[in-house]
């Protein structure tokens, strides 16, 4: 399409950064007939999807993300799966999809049914079977207004509906006590839910994943969201990795007119009159768009490098500089020779995502060390077994695990346990290792073959994770602290929460805005909808503005 390269081109958008978010837009956009060009700046596309042989040849690893039921329940799939597939993207997916393993041997299982669910929750305590029973009751009438906080501009007409809809079905009252519920706390829900530790143990962890911590503001709904969503949809992962479905992503694209182009990092968003008009990259080209700018970045690149001083009012700036950013994060990859055989329930070998933690307790402990500056004595230690699904990943008769690591801090001032030297407070590989074989040791005493089917170990630090995407600021994988003030209706910050921006046809998406992170796609799903709704009529826009006055 464009020949000699992008200098001088002119496309309808121009999305900066190639994130799942950024393929979602696009390939929406192209199939309705936009020109576009997707700008990455690192030499793969996908960001944090990302799948290589990072050990060993013939060990297929996920570095980064690895498991896909937010892509698979969400609409970016639900719209664009069957193209997708005829690109060879294919799911697989198991009943078994996640456990917690304590350290006294016991476990507890995620499973694929209500009533499955139910008789393992009894096993732990009599009647915690029937408050599943009754969480699911009470979620599903209202599912469509859970994930539908999910999956809206809230600060738009559809959020505007998404309120008159709950206000419709539930009354003021109702409406009121349901957005109350929302900010319930993961430990008050579990603790109010459930009878035993054994079910509380197996839930928390999961709010990790949501980048929250099971103490914070609407961890207990996130836990209510992500349980549901294991039992319907298990722990969908492509055949052959992750990259699959940024391959898949960008032969849609392409078919479509696309340009997707690595190695192009964008340095400026070029504004005429408050108007996004185009990009400069680095090396110097220029990228006209005559309708829209859309960037997957943080709130810090957007307003501390992209923007020029001016474009944006001088609070929104300033704010948007100042974004907070999570925990960190750590992944260590193991090539094995052989199968991890576990201590206890045989059924663990066989689960895509088991957790290690003490439980409830152990979670918060390790969340708020790590809040205080402190490598925790007992992390909550995830470990994934793709193999499980997926046999391709590894040699025949080999072994596979994607480990990761979700409460640590960026700056370290300490260790919990008091064995480390942390240094000057930096992830040097030093402190790398040493912290990867205190989890190593904790893993091998619930594998015991661990140790000695070592083939290799691979280990990213938060370091290593900001050098690979600069997305993933401060080791965070999530690109941004979700506490209340950074979250739903105030993602990215309250100054310029949603998609739109103060520079006309400027939008912000990816992990930083709502709805925040995941492989959901939520935000360039949501910006490209928006991009192609089509015109209000006049009259019909005035008469909305004067609903809102009144
Ligand atoms: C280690 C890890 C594990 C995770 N595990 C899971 C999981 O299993 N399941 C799940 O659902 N979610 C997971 N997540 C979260 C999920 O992967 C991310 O939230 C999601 O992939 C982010 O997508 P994105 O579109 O926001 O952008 P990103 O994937 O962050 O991509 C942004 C891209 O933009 C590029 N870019 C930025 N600035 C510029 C510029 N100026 N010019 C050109 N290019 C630029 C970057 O190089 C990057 O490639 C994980 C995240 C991490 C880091």
């Amino acid at each position: 399409m464009h020949g000699g390269g992008l200098l001088s081109q002119t496309y309808d958008a121009v999305i900066v950064g190639s994130g799942v978010n950024s393929l979602v837009c696009a390939a929406f956009l192209a199939r309705a007939g936009w020109g576009v060009a997707v700008l990455e700046r690192e030499d793969e596309l996908g960001g944090a999807i990302r799948t290589a042989e990072l050990t060993e040849p013939g060990y297929v690893h996920d570095l980064f993300s690895a498991w896909h039921p937010l892509w698979v329940g969400g609409p970016a799939h639900a719209e664009l799966g069957d193209e997708l597939a005829a690109y060879g993207l294919e799911y697989l997916n198991t009943d078994l999809p996640t456990a917690t393993a304590f350290p006294d041997g016991e476990a507890a299982f995620l499973l694929r049914t209500a009533e499955a669910n139910a008789e393992e929750l009894d096993r732990h305590a009599k009647g915690d079977g029937e408050a599943w029973g009754r969480t699911l009751e009470s979620f599903f009438p209202n599912a469509d207004l859970a994930f539908g906080v999910l999956g809206t501009e809230l600060w738009s007409r559809s959020g505007l509906g998404l309120g008159a809809k709950a206000y419709r079905r539930l009354g003021r009252r109702g409406a009121v006590g349901f957005v109350g519920e929302l900010l319930v706390s993961s430990r008050d829900w579990l603790t109010e839910t459930f009878r035993s530790k054994r079910a509380h143990g197996l839930l928390a962890p999961w709010v990790l994943h949501t980048g929250l911590g099971p103490d914070a503001a609407a961890s207990g709904f996130m836990t209510q969201v992500i349980a549901v969503a294991i039992q319907e949809g298990g722990m969908p992962i492509p055949r052959g990795g992750g990259a699959k479905l940024v391959d898949a992503l960008v032969a849609l694209i392409r078919a479509h007119g696309g340009v997707v182009e690595p190695g192009r990092d964008v340095e400026r968003v070029l504004v005429e009159d408050g108007t996004a008009a185009g990009v400069r990259l680095a090396d110097g080209d220029t990228v006209r768009a005559e309708r829209a700018v859309v960037a997957n970045v943080t709130p810090t690149q957007l307003y501390g490098r992209l923007l020029p001083d001016g474009a944006a009012p001088t609070d929104v700036s300033e704010r948007g500089r100042r974004f907070r950013y999570g925990r960190a994060d750590m992944q260590i990859h193991f090539a094995l020779s052989e199968p991890p055989r576990w201590e206890g329930d045989e059924r663990l070998e066989r689960t895509a995502i088991v957790h290690l933690t003490p439980g409830l307790d152990g979670v918060s402990r390790a969340v708020n060390e790590a809040d205080r500056g402190l490598l925790p004595g007992t992390a909550t230690i995830v470990v994934g077994q793709p193999l499980t699904m997926d046999q391709s990943r590894a040699p025949k008769g080999a072994g596979l695990l994607w480990i990761q690591i979700q409460e640590l801090p960026w700056r370290v001032k300490g260790d919990a346990a008091g064995e480390l030297d942390v240094g000057d407070g930096t992830w040097t590989e030093e402190l790398r290792e040493r912290y990867a074989d205190r989890i190593q040791a904790r893993i091998a005493a619930q594998i015991p073959n661990l140790d000695s089917a070592i083939r290799k170990r691979v280990v990213l630090s938060p370091a290593d994770l900001q050098t690979a995407n600069i997305n993933l600021q401060e080791g965070d994988p999530y690109s941004g602290s979700l506490a209340l003030d950074q979250n739903f209706l105030w993602r990215p910050f309250a100054a310029s929460p949603g998609h739109a921006t103060p520079v006309k046809k400027l939008w912000h998406i990816g992990a930083s805005t709502h709805p925040g992170p995941g492989l959901g796609a939520g935000s360039g799903t949501i910006v490209a909808n928006q991009l192609l709704e089509p015109p209000l009529p006049a009259r019909a826009l005035a008469r909305a503005r004067g609903l809102v006055r009144r």
